[in-house]
């Protein structure tokens, strides 16, 4: 299996440090609004590799974290005049909805920030320790970058260069760096926001050192691969393993994965532009399974453009897929025969050739997009290669064969009757006007058509309310 690395800049084979086990950490969101389709992207390509590692036989150890402080997460809890950790447990809460929506597994672990401050502690101090870091006065704490030698390897930058071609990167004298590379791990606290308890000051970490903390709690000083959006690579990761290799004096991560932007119309996405969507947005019109086939269809380091007309075709095309796993039910219920012929035998041992296809593109960086395509080579051989005259355990073998390949993709193949969210809405609002016009049949009725659905109605005082069952 080979994987690219963006620290030598190349493809390499792929060896974990444990023979059959690997550890991987990736970098997750801040919760202080609903996820968009860009976080969505890392998340659906991460757990497709985990999945794919898993399907080669090793034992995954995935650990992905929550930032669960930080200065957006404490502007939003000041504007609704409540605790930061209502506002994250919130986002919290609904992030997880929509990972089960895009059939993204949760990870190992899902360690938060605010929970992890006493290790954060700790490896400021050893980094203190060992003269790596610095308090200033005010009792920030900052890492003295060029004491690191092998600052810039990731990111294939050269301190110089870095400098010259960052005018912001000056002392400015509201900070008090030795220089200007050096970047925070601790901060005093401001007014009204939260804080815990230091050797230097009241105050909360700085971004970077909570990933080092966490993964190597949970992971150990060395990983296997540490996985990111490619906005991640500098400098929050650049920044990690000057951290976690100048506190342990060893290797942080040997791996490390990027995936590149998602664009909307070909425009970077941004909330001043308005175009902008959560995946929340996105599941009022679309089953998430699109979603996560739409993010499949391309390879994980190509940018990717999103677009109604692309999200169309994903969907035709995942449903040629769902389609050709429902006629082999449809079919394994009417078969007439149980036991499978030589000359089936023979048509199903074929599909060993898709997925070693499959296996393929997968060992080559992940290709998913490959991947696909080995999985629709396989629903052509048998849509042309399987018929009501076939026998149930031949069938059957066809489609465990593309159940299981589109599973270790995450995308399932069962066709929903599920309701979509503005379905449902429509349907409360047609409820709530045969009400009105006491048309109480025709409410009842449309009460129980959600509930064999699923949908659960409550009536409450601020109007009408719905969960699924
Ligand atoms: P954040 O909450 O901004 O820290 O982002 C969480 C994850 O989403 C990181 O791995 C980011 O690199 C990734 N990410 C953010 N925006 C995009 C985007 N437009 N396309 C792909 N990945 C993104
Ligand atoms: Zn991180």
């Amino acid at each position: 299996m080979k994987v690219y690395n963006t620290l030598s800049g190349k493809k390499e084979e792929f060896v974990p440090i444990e023979e059959g086990k690997v550890s991987m950490y990736v970098c997750g969101p801040t919760v202080y609004n609903l996820i968009h389709i860009g976080n969505a992207r890392p998340m659906i390509i991460f757990d497709t590799v985990r999945r794919y590692m898993e399907h080669k036989g090793y034992e995954v150890n995935y650990v992905s974290n929550f930032t669960d402080v930080d200065d957006k997460i404490i502007k939003a809890a000041i504007e609704e005049g409540v605790d930061a950790s209502v506002i994250s447990e919130r986002y919290i809460k609904e992030c997880k909805k929509d990972m089960e929506g895009m059939n993204v597994r949760p990870a190992t672990i899902h360690p938060k920030a605010t929970e992890e401050i006493d290790g954060m502690i700790e490896m400021i101090q050893t980094l203190i320790d060992k003269d790596f870091a610095y308090a200033a006065k005010d009792g920030t704490v900052y890492f003295r970058t060029r004491r690191f030698d092998e600052y810039g390897k990731l990111s294939h930058k050269n301190l110089d260069d870095l400098r010259a071609g960052n005018r912001s990167l000056k002392v400015t004298g509201e900070d008090q760096k030795e220089d200007p590379l050096d970047f925070v791990l601790w901060k005093p606290k401001k007014e009204g926001e939260p804080y815990w308890e230091s050797p230097w000051c009241e105050g909360r970490p700085g971004w970077h050192i909570e990933c080092s903390v966490m993964s190597k709690k949970y992971l150990g000083e060395s990983i296997d691969i540490h996985a990111g959006g490619e906005d991640l690579v500098f400098p929050h990761h650049e920044n990690e393993i000057a951290q976690s290799e100048a506190c342990n004096g060893k290797m942080f991560a040997k791996y490390w994965l990027h995936n590149a932007f998602l664009n909307i119309d070909n425009k970077k996405m941004s909330k001043s532009l308005g175009n902008f969507f959560t995946v929340r947005d996105i599941s009022e019109k679309y089953d998430l399974q699109v979603l996560r086939f739409f993010m499949l269809s391309a390879h994980y380091r190509m940018p990717l453009n999103f677009s109604a007309e692309l999200m169309e075709a994903a969907k035709n095309s995942l449903e040629r897929i769902v389609n050709a796993a429902d006629n082999l039910k449809y079919l394994i219920n009417n078969s007439k025969r149980e036991d499978i012929t030589e000359e089936e035998q023979v048509l199903l041992n074929k599909t060993a050739d898709f997925k070693e296809e499959f296996d393929a593109a997968m060992d080559d960086d992940f290709n998913t997009a490959d991947a696909i395509t080995a999985i629709f080579n396989l629903v052509k051989h048998i849509n042309l290669n399987s018929d009501v005259n076939n026998s149930k355990s031949y069938l059957k073998g066809l489609l465990t064969e593309l159940s299981g390949l589109c599973d270790i993709l995450g995308l399932i193949v069962d066709k929903k009757e599920e309701l979509l969210d503005a379905d449902i809405e429509k349907l409360i609002e047609e409820r709530t006007a045969a009400r009105k016009a006491k048309d109480y049949k025709r409410s009842d009725e449309i009460r129980d058509e959600l509930l064999n659905k699923g949908i659960v109605l409550e009536d409450t005082r601020e109007g009408v309310k719905w969960h699924r069952a």
